[in-house]
């Protein structure tokens, strides 16, 4: 096997940094410990539900460049389709934030223009906001997107209708917890970037047919190579850099300088060097939960939308998985930012997410559905105010170790374009 760079990690940050090394005309070897790749972004064959599962439903937006990108390259980006972004509350029934095809931000305009939420009179506070991103003032780092809110007057309904969905679906964190700068950011990039980077993207596919099988086929038909089932257990330091590489199936000499990838998720990256994270402050970065309950009912039934947000509920998205419509109702709730819900029991769980579904699917309400709960604890970084100092930039002091990984500095939250882009940010490196 001939290879020239390492790189450790199968999730999307090690698979874009392949993508990239092998455009570049490098040949990678890439380890992962898991039996599949794809990491945080994955599928799964669920035995009770009979069908592929994704770890949780991920959405896309036009301005995740690097990650379409990255699609783009290994075949698979047809498999993404635009949909508009309803919610429903109580309170207000459905509303709608769909930006229409157009430049920004005409098309932002367009979707406020036709979001019932948006009355004559929030009109002097959404040009607030819009000046203050447009001005591209990057709010403070310590300050958190309600302190931010309120310091540009925005009315309480639409914190609570708009921008707080908005900070928990881009930032996996309520407003309260959530740094201002980072949502200014992503509102930036999407409303007031290029044409298309506003349009939300849903895989018609399970995460597995979008991501790790065509990334997979791309790497190992242009000479790539892929090493699964083999976790790094210890990466030896020698006269300022990497000299080998440690896995559960031997040991791999990089004492040459061999560059190495290391696009591991944080809490590994931790363990296997924790002096230099201790001294870099790695562990001053934190995790936000996700909870995701994929729901089976045997009653027919579908959601008028394939996925709506219920801003006021625990379960703030529901996803409509029908791929048999003469079937029964196949619906998948999300919780996110799931601090307390991630430690409740499954019962717990399945009774507030039926409660939820059943808001919206009444005929429901006497069923019991079969059910498959997916916890995941580190599901993102948690984009909490001031962590954005904390992550650290691709370099390290060892001349061949660069970084990768939606945790480290990119700019953006810890997202599939966090980690798509840290991907390419260190092959670059190698490369140059
Ligand atoms: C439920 C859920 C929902 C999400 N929803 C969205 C969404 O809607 N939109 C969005 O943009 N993002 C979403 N995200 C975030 C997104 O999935 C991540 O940002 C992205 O997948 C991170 O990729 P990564 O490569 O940086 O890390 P990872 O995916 O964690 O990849 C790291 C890889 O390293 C492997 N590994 C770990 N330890 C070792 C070791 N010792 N040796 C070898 N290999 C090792 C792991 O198995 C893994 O494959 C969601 C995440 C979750 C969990």
């Amino acid at each position: 096997m001939q290879w020239d760079t390492l790189i450790l990690g199968g999730g999307v940050a090690g698979l874009s940094a392949a993508v990239q090394l092998l455009r570049s005309g490098r040949r990678p070897l890439l380890l992962e410990a898991a039996p599949n790749l794809g990491g945080r972004a994955r599928s799964f064959h669920d035995h009770r539900l009979q069908q592929q599962l994704d770890n949780g439903p991920h959405l896309c937006v036009g301005a995740y460049h690097h990650f379409l990108s990255l699609l783009e390259q290994i075949g698979s980006r047809h498999q993404l389709t635009a949909v508009d972004l309803p919610f429903w509350s109580e309170p207000t029934g459905w509303y709608q934030l769909s930006c229409p095809d157009g430049p920004p931000p005409w098309q932002l305009l367009a979707a406020l223009w036709r979001c019932s939420v948006v009355q004559w009179h929030h009109g002097p506070a959404l040009l607030r906001l819009g000046r203050a991103l447009r001005a591209d003032s990057v709010p403070d780092d310590q300050q958190s997107v309600t302190h931010w809110l309120q310091q540009l007057g925005q009315p309480a309904d639409l914190c609570q209708y708009l921008w707080g969905p908005l900070c928990q679906a881009a930032l996996n964190e309520p407003p309260a917890s959530a740094s201002a700068a980072l949502l200014a950011t992503v509102l930036r990039r999407t409303f007031l970037g290029q044409r298309g980077d506003a349009q939300i993207l849903m895989a018609r596919v399970p995460l597995n047919d979008l991501i790790a099988r065509p990334a997979r086929r791309y790497i190992e038909a242009h000479g790539g190579h892929l090493m699964t089932r083999t976790r790094v257990t210890a990466l030896e330091q020698r006269s300022g850099r990497i000299s080998a590489v440690i896995t559960s199936q031997g040991q791999i000499d990089t004492s040459q300088g061999v560059p190495v990838i290391a696009a591991l998720p944080l809490s590994a990256l931790r363990r296997l060097l924790p002096q230099w994270s201790e001294s870099t402050g790695l562990h001053q970065l934190s995790f936000s939960p996700i909870v995701t309950v994929h729901t089976q009912y045997q009653r027919s039934a579908q959601l008028s939308t394939p996925l709506a947000g219920l801003p006021l509920n625990p379960s703030q998205w529901l996803f409509d998985r029908q791929t048999d419509p003469a079937g029964g109702a196949r619906i998948t709730a999300v919780i996110s930012a799931a601090y307390r819900e991630s430690s409740w029991s499954a019962q717990r769980l399945l009774s507030t997410v039926h409660q939820d579904i059943t808001r919206l699917l009444p005929q429901l309400a006497q069923e019991t559905p079969v059910f498959r709960i997916v916890r995941e604890q580190r599901a993102t970084l948690a984009a909490w105010p001031g962590s954005s100092h904390w992550r650290p930039v691709s370099t390290t002091p060892w001349h061949n170790l660069l970084l990768a990984g939606d945790w480290t500095s990119t700019g953006v939250p810890a997202t599939l374009e966090g980690a798509a882009m840290s991907g390419v940010v260190a092959a670059r490196a190698v490369v140059s």
